[in-house]
């Protein structure tokens, strides 16, 4: 497949892998921000293709993760009840609330259903008018669009029955939230390549010059991997600190303007709670007044609790690349992905659950 195989030639990875061996001289810490790319670098085992100075740690862009347990209980007490048909993608259906999950909300009768687009829960209101459907909006700039315009649709089409739960996170707060911790020990980043195709890369420029780190917008591919870490590596070596463009099959400076345009015609920032590491300003999406009357959390007039998180789970640690699964006590004995203590071991995108499930990467001449 085009676009795929070219990008995982292990001629190419080796010899990008030689070059990186070549130009480090020093230690260096890297993080891949998206959940996608950790994946990606788990399974094919790319950290082997790195010399042992240049160290990968893992970032908080896994959506399902970071979605807060009180957004997560709001979630079920919407899904349990008698009148609603709860939406949502499939990740989010076994990851642990403060009590239970959305798996069990539906056991126990709750009309809980996986969606493969915002769009089809809005089809779903139009099929249902004795119901109130309330979609499950989560993600990173990379659904926002989408979500954008189902609220849109709706309201286009004056449902009355049709409402979002919104849980939207926006990637460069983050990283300057953990640029700025003073236990941060992370020299580069390795920007998202699909959240930078919707927003372009400028608002990384700021980033890169205050926190004195490159950026490297970069793919998801093997090949793309290993040359996004090459160039923050050079740039690392030679004291530069600006933002680059390793995804230039997808990613322009500007992003996609029309999605832009219904994502900022929707939504507003807004404070972010995100799931084991807390508040962070201007890091989330909430709809605009104009609307608010399709906010699941006042039309069901929801309380506003936090809840404590006695799980055990040490997301937070491992989203801020202080810790690696592995070094979390409960990684394959109490928590394995049959029996997740925390989000990170359901998601597709979860780094435990990378680490779980490619315990050996793949290996052969062509991945
Ligand atoms: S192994 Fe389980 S408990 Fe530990 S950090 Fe990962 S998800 Fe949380």
């Amino acid at each position: 497949m085009k676009y795929l195989k070219e990008y995982r030639q292990r001629e190419s990875i080796e010899a990008i892998s030689a070059e990186i061996a070549r130009i480090t001289t020093r230690p260096w810490t890297i993080m891949e921000v998206c959940g996608g790319q950790t994946h990606a670098i788990v399974k094919y085992g790319l950290q082997a293709f790195l010399p042992k100075q240049v160290e990968l740690v893992h970032g908080p862009g896994c959506p399902v993760c970071v979605t807060s347990l009180e957004i997560l209980d709001q979630a079920m007490m919407i899904a349990a009840r008698a009148d609603v048909i709860f939406c949502s993608f499939g990740d989010m259906l076994r990851v642990p609330g403060s009590r239970q999950t959305l798996l069990a909300v539906r056991a126990a009768g709750g009309d809980v259903r996986t969606v493969y687009s915002p769009l089809q829960a809005v089809g779903l209101a139009e099929q249902h008018p004795d119901k109130e459907v309330v979609f499950f909006a989560i993600g990173f700039e990379t659904t926002a669009p989408a979500n954008a315009m189902a609220a849109f649709q709706a309201q286009h089409k004056q449902l009355q029955n049709f409402s979002l739960l919104v849980s939207q996170f926006l990637v460069p707060p983050a990283i300057a939230s953990i640029s700025a911790s003073a236990d941060s020990r992370i020299q580069a980043y390795l920007a998202a390549g699909h959240v930078c195709a919707i927003t372009g890369y400028e608002q990384y420029l700021p980033l890169a010059e205050q926190y004195g780190v490159p950026i490297v917008v970069t793919g998801f591919e093997p090949l793309d991997i290993l040359e996004g870490v090459m160039m923050c590596v050079k740039q690392l070596e030679l004291g530069h600190h600006v933002v680059e463009n390793q995804y230039v099959r997808a990613v322009v400076r500007d992003g996609n303007r029309k999605a832009q345009e219904i994502l900022e015609r929707v939504f507003e920032i807004s404070p972010q709670t995100w799931r084991g590491v807390g508040q962070i300003e201007n890091s989330g999406l909430r709809l605009r007044t104009e609307y608010m009357h399709l906010n699941a959390g006042q039309k069901f007039g929801l309380p506003s609790k936090r809840p404590v998180d006695s799980s055990g789970c040490i997301s937070g640690d491992i989203m801020r690349g202080q810790k690696k699964p592995a070094q979390c006590p409960h990684f394959g004995t109490r928590c394995r992905p049959q029996h997740p203590l925390g989000a990170p071991m359901v998601s597709t995108e979860g780094p435990c659950a990378a680490y779980y499930r490619y315990s050996k990467p793949v290996t052969s001449n062509e991945y």
